[in-house]
């Protein structure tokens, strides 16, 4: 039987709390998850104003609390909604408390007037850059079949010459894993330090993936090596996001004991869509449907409370469905201690189900990712001890 929650139990659990300004999107991207991406409502600062003071009022927060504005792309709203928004969210918090935020963009709107928004409020940026043009521009592109890659890069250069923090997010395609060292030279030359890599996912509206094929894991496995080698090259060295949380998770006191990840932990993420609907676990599943679950949403702002998610029958049937899935990894997989049990929204996606186990997502990026992380790791800790 799943764990039983109590209001009281989940005080400082919520590390994201992910807003979805619009769901609209400038490009149609086709490995894109998102159903909605033509929708073009916008989201109220009442509602802003409500899911912060849903968190705050439940003492969620986590000490490293952000804001993150994603999906779909939130620079289709104006700097000056930002203004207001972020204006909103401080309203809310408690006394002393400064609310961080971050944003996720495809780069392609910013201008000077996004800069001195991003550098007046300490925003940090992730730019989505699929590395040099030829594979950015094979499937991130508009309505009308044009590729996004120049306007892309002038975004991520002028924030460069802005001086404004920024880290790139890159969707991993079949296509990708032949030119690992291309990917991380485009990185290199353009001065980015931090990089996380996504694999395309079965997910919502993207119903296959082109990395679901025969001889997958081995190739990228090739290229995961490649780009943890090219990263150590790179002068800064480059950060890798994956190899990062390997190592976070080696060094994490709890390291063995731990029982859920931040998608499989309610609230540790809570995300509210453009109308105020409320979802946790896997930031994906706002958007998604599925008529045994409500299409996954577990309140609406702003009446919702966390006592009224806690006995709601949807939360309560993902939660149970979730932690069993949870269970059964546990129960077989060599890899629990790193990954936890894996995405509920992979699981969902690939399986039809969140009781189960393996997936093709988990097995690249975190079955995979675990093995050369630690084969790295070993023959680093090999080479400082070597008399
Ligand atoms: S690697 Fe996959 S099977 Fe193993 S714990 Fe993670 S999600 Fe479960």
């Amino acid at each position: 039987m799943e764990q039983l929650l109590k209001a009281t139990d989940l005080a400082g659990v919520t590390r994201l709390l992910i807003m979805q300004p619009t769901a609209f999107c400038n490009v149609d991207c086709d490995y894109c998850y998102l159903p909605l991406r033509s929708d073009r409502r916008i989201m109220s600062h009442d509602t802003v104003a409500a899911a912060t003071r849903f968190v705050f009022e439940a003492s969620l927060q986590a000490r490293d609390f952000t804001v993150v504005w994603h999906a779909g792309e939130p620079l289709v709203v104006p700097p000056s909604w930002y203004a207001e928004a972020f204006a909103r969210v401080a309203a809310q918090a408690p006394l002393g408390v400064c609310v961080p935020h971050a944003i996720q963009t495809n780069g392609m709107l910013i201008n000077d007037a996004w800069c001195d928004l991003f550098l007046a409020h300490n925003v940090r940026v992730g730019v989505s850059i699929d590395g040099p043009a030829f594979l950015h521009d094979a499937r991130r592109r508009t309505r009308l079949g044009s590729g996004t890659h120049a306007a892309a890069l002038k975004g991520l250069r002028l924030l460069k010459a802005r001086g404004v923090p920024l880290h790139v997010i890159c969707v991993i395609t079949n296509a990708s894993l032949g030119h690992a060292r291309e990917l991380m030279e485009f990185y290199r030359d353009e001065g980015i330090t931090d990089i996380g890599f996504n694999i395309e996912e079965v997910e919502g509206a993207n119903v296959s993936s082109t990395l679901a094929r025969p001889g997958v894991i081995d190739d990228f496995r090739t290229f995961f090596e490649t780009v943890l080698e090219e990263s150590e090259n790179a002068d800064p060295n480059l950060r890798v996001r994956e190899y990062r949380n390997v190592l976070a998770m080696l060094r994490h006191p709890g390291l063995g004991t731990m029982t859920a990840n931040s998608q499989n932990m309610p609230f540790a993420m809570v995300t509210v869509s453009v109308g105020g609907e409320l979802f946790t676990f896997s930031p994906e599943l706002a958007g998604l449907s599925d008529e045994n679950y409500n299409d996954y949403i577990v309140g609406r702002l702003p009446d919702a409370t966390l006592e009224s998610v806690l006995s709601d029958s949807t939360f309560q049937k993902l939660w149970g469905d979730i932690w069993q899935g949870i269970t059964r990894c546990r129960e077989s997989c060599a890899y629990f201690a790193l990954c936890l049990g894996g995405a509920p929204v992979n699981k969902m996606s690939e399986c039809g189900t969140f009781i189960a186990t393996e997936t093709l997502a988990c097995k690249l990026a975190q079955q995979v990712v675990a093995d050369v992380s630690l084969s790295r790791l070993e023959r680093s800790l090999q080479v400082a001890v070597a008399p």
